[in-house]
């Protein structure tokens, strides 16, 4: 096969940027194909993790400690690890000699050996493949549940067989490096304006977006969010099959609700999936994802009853609206991942039941009006209790909307707890959606998720 321009990639020399777990995967698939990988990282050995497996191998140069300027002579390829940035000088250097750069997204890919699917988006993209994946396995089928989500789709192609589907989350990020990536079905679930500091503009971010579906064929299908007039928008004129999802009215081939059934229509006909009301991921915003899962699963070869079944039982994703307990009549919801305000509206949204939330975290600078609208507007949010760096901020914006019922906890976990504890009633909720980042009082939202639910299960 020939690969960004190079016909085969035995005894190729190819640069790995980024030493982490995606770029150590890479450098693995790399080599089991004959190529000679050299292993780059700003970082010292000393500073990383997991490179063992490449000491005394033949073939593996070493680049670490350094920029990779040096080692740019001679070299026919560089992957780049997700989350490095792509506009390096040493990049654009090694670019204008005519060096192929491309994602370790990209690398996987074209040594997976096996039909893909890709779903992308600004919010939902986890959910909606880890929702696809189990929908899969529940088919009886090998799929490797990849990208942003977790394992790398380099490490998943290593060790896959001929034939395995591959679900792979994708970030605009790992865009920037796809070259011939061609997903047999890939989804857009929505565009909104995130992530412009590094991408610039938003023209720019639309155009990431819409890349990831460029290289796919007329046997191929686009999913796309027909709610979302910025989505359809960025995919128009491509030459795939499209279909579209919509919780607002029917769609010509897609996915859409009447009557309150799910409704999957392709072009031999109709079948009516589950009640909107039964898929169990909660909100509005799920009933989306769920939409946009169902929709790749057909195209996937996933009976219809499986796709009902999942829908039916998959309980979402962890610190993603995750009920982590149910105690003296209270749900306790945890949302950790609400790390800005979009998010956290999608949370507040889906709440059925009167509500105790609790919000703030680290600042990132963003305005808190938007929130505090749908606090005050929300006919369930009935108390907040407010934590960390942004708690006075928040306080002051409720406090204008004219929303009073606020508890103040500092930034004592436990006491923001406890104090909503106090506030539920039974029957209530309590979802702790924070619209912030964490690293104000944790190391990450999956950190702080795990404090909730621990502090949630020992209340007695
Ligand atoms: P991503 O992987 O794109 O960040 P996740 O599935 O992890 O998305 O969900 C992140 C947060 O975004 C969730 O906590 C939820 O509140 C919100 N969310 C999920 N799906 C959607 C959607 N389709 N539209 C808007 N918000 C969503």
């Amino acid at each position: 096969m020939a690969l960004w321009g190079i016909e085969q990639p035995r005894g190729k020399r190819a640069l790995v940027a980024g030493m982490a777990r995606s770029g150590i995967a890479a450098a693995r698939l790399l080599l089991k194909h004959g190529a000679r990988p050299v292993l780059s990282d700003l970082k010292a050995r000393g500073e990383l993790k997991g490179l063992e497996e490449f000491d005394g191998v033949d073939g593996v140069e070493w680049a670490l400690g350094e920029d990779a300027d040096r080692f740019i002579d001679g070299l026919d390829l560089i992957v780049i690890s997700p989350g490095m940035p792509i506009g390096a000088k040493w990049i654009k250097e090694a670019k204008a000699k005519g060096i192929p750069v491309i994602s370790e997204l990209e690398l996987g890919a074209a040594f997976a050996d096996g039909p893909q699917a890709a779903i992308t988006g600004t919010n939902g993209k986890t959910t909606t493949t880890a929702l696809l994946g189990e929908m899969l396995r529940n088919a009886g089928k090998t799929a490797h549940v990849v990208g942003n989500i977790g394992n790398s789709i380099s490490a998943a192609a290593a060790e896959g067989r001929a034939g395995d589907i591959y679900v792979v989350e994708v970030s605009s990020f790992q865009l920037e490096g796809t070259v011939d990536f061609h997903p047999r079905a890939g989804a857009l679930l929505n565009i909104t304006p995130d992530h412009l500091n590094r991408h610039g503009d938003m023209e720019t971010y639309i155009g990431l977006k819409r890349h990831m579906f460029e290289k796919m064929g007329a046997g191929d299908t686009a999913v796309v969010n027909g709610d979302d007039p910025v989505a359809v928008k960025a995919l128009e004129g491509l030459p795939t099959r499209m279909m579209r999802f919509s919780r607002r009215g029917e769609v010509e081939v897609g996915a859409f609700v009447r009557g309150g059934e799910v409704i999957l229509r392709s072009e031999g006909g109709e079948r009516a999936v589950c009640e909107a009301g039964e898929v169990r991921i909660p909100g509005g915003h799920n009933l989306e994802n769920a939409m946009a899962a169902a929709c790749v699963a057909s195209v996937m070869g996933v009976p219809a009853p499986v796709v009902r079944h999942t829908l039916r039982t998959f309980a979402g994703v962890e610190h993603r609206i995750e009920t982590v307990r149910v105690y003296e009549g209270v749900t306790w919801i945890n949302d950790s991942k609400g790390t800005n305000v979009d998010s956290t509206l999608a949370a507040i949204a889906a709440m059925g039941k009167p509500t105790v939330i609790i919000l703030g975290g680290y600042d990132k600078h963003v305005e808190f009006e938007g929130l505090a609208k749908a606090v005050k507007g929300s006919e369930w949010v009935k108390e907040a209790v407010l934590i960390g760096d942004t708690a006075g901020q928040i306080k002051e914006a409720l406090e204008k909307e004219g929303f009073e019922n606020m508890t103040e906890a500092g930034y004592d976990f436990g006491k923001a707890i406890e104090e909503a504890r106090r506030l539920a009633g039974s029957g209530w909720n309590v979802l702790f959606s924070p619209a912030c980042a964490s690293f104000d009082m944790f190391h990450d939202y999956e950190h702080r998720g795990h404090e909730f639910r621990r502090l949630a299960e020992a209340l007695r």
